[in-house]
């Protein structure tokens, strides 16, 4: 077991600006995975199956809020396509992710999750938002081998004003969610944004903590990054608070870091936003600083850029392969190989 790290800890190592000692955290993490998870980088496709999507999330660029979007909704087809390509660039898994779209019924989600387990035996993570319980044991039972939902910050008043219910609805503890995806069987996936305006240190320690306790499997973590057409972008950050989060680039990576030391065997991608925020190293930044996994982008050209959570995300304006290679580069760089099979936690 890694040394627990104090929560007086944490909230020093969050709080820290010094580039020497900045650049110790970086060796602690970087040698942890080394010993926890080893030099392999685990790449899963990431095919972005829909961008149509009910909910008015302040912080997200293809909110309802966003009315001037092209909407997408790629076929069965497609998605077999892509899923085809992941298996000739040799990944172990394919990540389908969108917005919360009911158009993505339940049974068509179940048999797509079933034939793509047919036709190429590649472990299926589903990230779709909020699902029902029995939704999600459906497609758990059809083969979904994962699911991500983030929290996206622990603080419940926070997330509340960011992540408002569809008004019919009554709002979703995305924690309660996640016990359930645990308890279904599924390799379990969750995250946060940092920097979100109103997210305090206090409140990112109380995140690493929780990731923590719910003893996740893959913890995702990004800067949140303002999009124009979002309405937290237009609030900004409270003016001059000395306990608000920076949404930088050493913000998300100390967080990166400390996420590996705090659950030393989980999977933790280096995030498109990292790559985004900085587009010449972010990606093996967090690489070198405790993430052990990339996800290359399989959607197709004509979809990606619609795909806009956030501006400028890098690579939309690639293909799957220049977004292939440009991954490969970054291991070769750092000599890192990649990783063979669904690279699953307890693999
Ligand atoms: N509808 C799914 C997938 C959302 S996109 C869901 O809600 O789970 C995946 C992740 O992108 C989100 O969980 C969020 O953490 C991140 N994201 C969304 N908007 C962002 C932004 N403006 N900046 C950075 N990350 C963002």
């Amino acid at each position: 077991m890694a040394p627990e790290l104090a929560h007086e800890e944490i909230l020093a190592w969050l709080r820290c600006d010094d580039p020497q000692l900045l650049e110790r955290l970086w060796e602690l993490a970087d040698r942890e995975r080394t010993h926890r998870v080893g030099d392999c980088v685990h790449l899963r496709g990431l095919v972005e199956i829909s961008n149509h999507c009910e909910r008015s999330c302040t912080y997200c660029g293809i909110s309802t809020a966003n009315a001037a979007l092209g909407r997408y909704r790629m076929s069965r087809d497609e998605i077999m396509a892509c899923a085809r390509q992941a298996v000739l660039f040799g990944y172990g898994t394919i990540v389908l992710q969108a917005g919360e779209d009911p158009g993505l019924e339940t049974q068509w989600v179940a048999d797509l999750v079933g034939d793509i387990k047919g036709a190429t035996g590649l472990a299926v993570t589903l990230s779709l938002g909020e699902r029902s319980p029995d939704e999600l044991a459906l497609w758990r039972a059809s083969g979904a081998d994962r699911y991500l939902l983030r929290f996206e910050t622990s603080d419940r008043e926070l997330f509340r004003r960011i992540h408002p219910p569809p008004k019919d609805r009554n709002a979703c503890d995305r924690i309660a969610l996640l016990r359930t995806i645990k308890a279904l069987g599924y390799e379990t996936g969750s995250g946060i944004m940092v920097g979100i305006p109103g997210q305090t240190f206090e409140s990112i320690a109380r995140d690493l903590a929780l990731f923590r306790e719910l003893d996740l499997d893959m913890i995702g973590i990004g800067p949140w990054i303002a999009h124009p057409a979002s309405p937290l972008c237009r609030e900004g950050a409270p003016d001059a608070d000395a306990d608000q989060v920076p949404a930088t680039e050493q913000m998300a990576c100390i967080v990166v870091a400390l996420a590996r030391l705090v659950c030393p065997e989980a999977n933790i991608p280096s995030t498109t936003a990292l790559a985004t925020i900085n587009s010449l190293h972010g990606r093996a930044h967090g690489l070198t600083r405790g993430a052990n996994v990339c996800m290359p982008n399989l959607t197709p050209p004509q979809y990606r850029c619609l795909y806009e959570i956030y501006p400028n995300k890098a690579g939309s304006s690639s293909t799957p392969e220049q977004s292939h290679r440009s991954v490969l580069a970054t291991l070769a760089a750092l000599g890192r190989p990649a990783g063979q099979g669904p690279g699953s936690r307890s693999a």
